[in-house]
């Protein structure tokens, strides 16, 4: 068999504008990172820059949960590693359902042979605190599921109070920050969040690959006390906790770490700790307002009405009468700008822009709502 030709002609990848859901474009000293020769999973020096890495992610997550690590996998390798380890067959989950990623957990826990409760909000809003309350006291589920950033609908949950009415039930607390850590209030510990994961390809601005992950003492209690073991070796929390060197235990081989991209994540960390996390989260609350100002402008709106309740670090905005999202997207993409459209309940209602991490900035932003203004009205016929 002769060899693929395509494969024998020159590698090009086009620079694109990355403003849509994510991955968003990779910070240079990231890129830098990913270049630093391999080690060994075992060596001294990467397992010293894995411990750099777990204290960035509890800075990040602002937890001091010793069990804090990241998985191999991305975003989605965090919501299987929490729902396999957390819990057990026909335990009770329940899921605040308010977009896609409540629903994709859903699926994940019936394939895990768990009992699924749901309360669902609205799309384009949230559950309140006494919604949430009243399906705890109805459900008596061991954990409870919260998006904190729901990529598909641009709403920021809000979580105050939901981690003490948890714990008041014997409830842990399990929220997804994937499209929002960094770029969007969080505090774990103060939340009384048990379990949290994210992803690495959003406001971290590094490649997709690496799922950071923390659980409380609560939670990696409940996992102790597991009366079967965990389905998935790979996902087991104990073990990676023991790679990760979270427990006073020596280090033990469980799978070949993703050497390259555990760099590009200690990078990615750097850059928010000399920034400073708040101020991060700062920048991109100000970045909203002027993407915001800008969508007023060119006459384009917010889908999420409640202001409280927009993300910052990713905005869906609402499509026009008479106008076909895709091709303002195609439209966008030709000039190598990416605008994402609407995903599960807000497909063909939205235009999705991610300002995730160095892409929440000012001039970008103007760039992309400039573009995505002349893209409408190219679609509309009302070009010059
Ligand atoms: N949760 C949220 C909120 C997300 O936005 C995403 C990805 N867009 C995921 C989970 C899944 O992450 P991944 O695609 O990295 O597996």
């Amino acid at each position: 068999m002769p060899p693929p030709t395509r494969l024998l002609q020159p590698f090009k990848v086009p620079i694109k504008l990355l403003m849509g859901p994510g991955p968003s474009n990779m910070r240079e000293g990231v890129r830098a990172a990913l270049n630093a020769p391999l080690l060994g999973h075992l060596h001294t020096e990467f397992t010293d820059i894995m411990d750099d890495v777990k204290s960035g992610l509890q800075y990040l997550f602002q937890t001091n949960n010793s069990l804090t690590f990241a998985v191999s996998g991305t975003g989605h390798a965090g919501m299987e590693c929490a729902l396999m380890n957390l819990l057990e067959r026909d335990e009770t989950l329940l899921v605040v359902q308010n977009g896609i990623w409540g629903l994709r957990v859903a699926d994940l826990a019936k394939r895990l042979d768990l009992q699924v409760k749901v309360l669902n909000a609205e799309v384009g809003k949230a559950a309140s605190l006494e919604e949430f309350s009243q399906a705890i006291d109805d459900f008596k589920p061991k954990v409870a599921f919260v998006c904190h950033g729901e990529s598909s609908t641009g709403v920021m949950h809000p979580l105050d109070g939901f981690g003490d009415v948890c714990h008041k039930n014997g409830t842990l607390l399990l929220v997804d920050t994937v499209a929002s850590i960094g770029g969007a209030p969080f505090h774990a510990d103060k939340l009384g969040v048990d379990c949290v994961y994210a992803a690495t390809q959003k406001v971290l601005n590094a490649p997709p690959g690496l799922s950071p992950i923390s659980f409380s003492e609560m939670a990696l209690n409940k996992i102790k006390q597991r009366k079967t073991r965990v389905p998935s070796f790979y996902f087991d929390a104990l073990e990676l906790g023991n790679y990760w060197g979270c427990f006073d235990e020596p280090r033990r081989y469980h799978h070949t770490g993703i050497i390259s991209l555990v760099y590009a994540l200690r990078e990615a960390l750097v850059g928010i700790a000399q920034e400073g996390l708040n101020e991060c989260v700062a920048r991109h609350q100000q970045n909203a307002k002027i993407l915001y100002s800008a969508l007023d402008e060119v006459g384009l709106k917010p889908f999420v009405e409640d202001p409280a309740l927009r993300l910052p670090c990713l905005t869906t905005i609402a499509v026009p009468p008479n106008i076909q999202p895709k091709e303002v997207i195609d439209h966008l993409m030709a000039q190598k700008i990416e605008v994402s459209g609407g995903l599960g309940p807000t497909f063909g209602k939205v235009w999705r822009i991610g300002t995730f991490g160095i892409n929440s900035d000012r001039d970008k932003i103007l760039e992309v709502i400039l573009a995505l203004d002349e893209a409408i009205k190219s679609a509309s016929g009302l070009a010059d």
